[in-house]
């Protein structure tokens, strides 16, 4: 009876997962979908609690004391987590979680090798103990790449650590690769060789720590997706060990999920998965000195200027970036955003897909303070929106309104799509100082004839804008 429960646990599991998945795509929906996915991972381990039996001796499940005790401290750490953490901050939590999940299939692949090898040692090898050496081999090699990589991801997103490349390690990485899998195979033929599972979790951490290496700062949110879906995989292994329909669901969702990511945050910056992955773009010197030359003399705005301009303009666009989220003027701009409504302006948000640090960063930031999301235009949308707009209002935003993205091909970020701000009447840029953005490259934007710089920090330029605008 209590397999029959726990079948259906799982398929309601199952379900909720897909739903909240699909509910995640819409800003409205995504909070309740997230939920709803929590609620059936809750119920899936619960159920495996108390619900499995082991198929030899029917026992239930035991060591209570240790299941709890480790639920317990994981929550309270995850929930302290997720509760102080800066939403800047929030792809290195990501990173970090998405590790503990990979050397949590890395631990289980462990686990169950030396439960297998005992049992080979009585029985000898069988054709089905094989397929389940691929598979924990498969789970130990995804896991402790992903695990690696996404300390290292963690590391770099911090600042704590460097990029580091050395001539030829993409070859020695691809050597160590094939090593781990080399003896992969020579354990499915030899299980009793124990060594040999532990060099392969040295080799793949070694893999997972030399691969994210090189790659650039800037592409780390990329590279971090793309670990997440390993880690999918790996858990999906997880599933087919232990026969697992709810873990093999998961696993393949993330692994899927993780995946599309990838290559919908390639091709919104138009660069193929491998100049992600060899090209060491953005890197270490956020906020160095620009690559290319200064492009001549900018002109500032003030403040009393800019508001004048915004209240007897038809349309303004708000292009907000990583900036506006590093002042936490989110508010302050919904606040904005409502006293030009009150004075007959037609006020719209330009959202790029990589403005910020993380996918949907934007969008997650505006909807924090309630901003219509009627008013948010894709970017295609919003380019054919600039000709109409009298005023452009960048707020913390530099790389995705680099000109440099289509007209140099030396630039690294040629090809990106960008917000094509300067087909409007007027460009005001918000911005501390004339350095930089991620890319670590000079904007050639700021010298346009049609742009001003109204310098300062987001939150306090908005406050003051506000209260210009009050007055106008
Ligand atoms: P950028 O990082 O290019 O620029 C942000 C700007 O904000 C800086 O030039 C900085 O200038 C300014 N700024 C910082 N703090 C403040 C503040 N308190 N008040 C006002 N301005 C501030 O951001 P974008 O959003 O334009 O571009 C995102 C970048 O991240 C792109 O290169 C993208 O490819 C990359 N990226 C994004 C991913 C994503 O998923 N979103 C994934 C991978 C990469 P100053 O210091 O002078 O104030």
């Amino acid at each position: 009876m209590s397999e029959h429960i726990l079948t259906i646990c799982y398929l309601f599991a199952s379900v909720t997962f897909i739903l909240g998945l699909k509910m995640l795509s819409h800003p409205l929906s995504a909070r309740k979908g997230n939920l709803l996915a929590a609620l059936g991972m809750t119920i899936a381990i619960l159920a495996t609690i108390f619900l499995y039996r082991d198929d030899e001796t029917g026992q239930h499940l035991h060591n209570y004391g240790w299941i709890f005790g480790g639920l317990l401290i994981g929550a309270i750490i995850g929930t302290l987590a997720a509760k102080k953490v800066k939403m800047t901050a929030m792809p290195e939590m990501v990173s970090l979680f998405n590790g503990m999940g990979g050397a949590c299939a890395a631990l289980i692949s462990l686990v169950e090798f030396n439960h297998l090898s005992a049992e080979i040692t009585l029985t000898g090898i069988t054709e089905g103990h094989a397929g389940k050496i691929v598979i924990i081999v498969l789970g130990l090699i995804i896991g402790s790449v992903s695990f690696a990589g996404s300390m290292i991801a963690w590391g770099k997103l911090n600042g704590k650590v460097k990029d580091m490349s050395f001539t030829g390690q993409n070859i020695l990485n691809l050597a160590v690769l094939a090593l781990a899998i080399g003896l992969g195979v020579w354990l499915v033929v030899h299980p009793d060789q124990h060594i040999i599972v532990y060099v392969i979790l040295f080799l793949s951490l070694f893999y997972g720590v030399f691969f994210v290496m090189p790659i650039g700062g800037a592409d780390m949110p990329v590279v971090i997706s793309l670990l997440n879906s390993f880690t999918g995989v790996a858990a999906a292994c997880g599933g087919f060990l232990y026969d697992n329909k709810v873990m093999l669901t998961g696993g393949i969702l993330v692994g899927a999920a993780g995946t599309l990511l990838t290559i919908l945050m390639c091709k919104a910056m138009n660069r193929s998965l491998l100049n992600v992955l060899i090209g060491s773009f953005g890197g270490n010197q956020a906020g160095a000195v620009s690559s290319t030359s200064s492009q001549g003399h900018y002109k500032e705005v003030s403040l009393s200027d800019a508001a004048m301009l915004m209240s007897f303009a038809n349309k303004v666009m708000i292009v907000p970036g990583y900036g506006l989220a590093v002042a936490q003027a989110q508010h302050t701009c919904h606040e904005l955003e409502k006293i030009l409504s009150e004075k007959g302006v037609d006020v719209k948000y330009a959202i790029h897909p990589v403005a910020g640090r993380m996918p949907g960063h934007m969008n997650v930031l505006l909807a924090e303070a309630d901003v219509n999301y009627e008013k948010l235009l894709e970017m295609e949308q919003a380019n054919d929106e600039f000709k109409t707009c009298d005023v452009v209002l960048i707020l913390g935003a530099n790389d995705v309104v680099n000109p440099a993205a289509k007209k140099d091909p030396a630039s690294p970020i040629y090809g990106m799509p960008i917000l094509e701000v300067e087909l409007a009447k007027n460009v005001i840029v918000n911005k501390r100082s004339m350095k930089p953005g991620y890319a670590g490259i000079e904007n050639d934007l700021f010298f346009q004839p049609k742009t001003s710089m109204l310098f300062g920090d987001a939150k306090k330029v908005l406050q003051d804008l506000v209260t210009e605008i009050k007055s106008v």
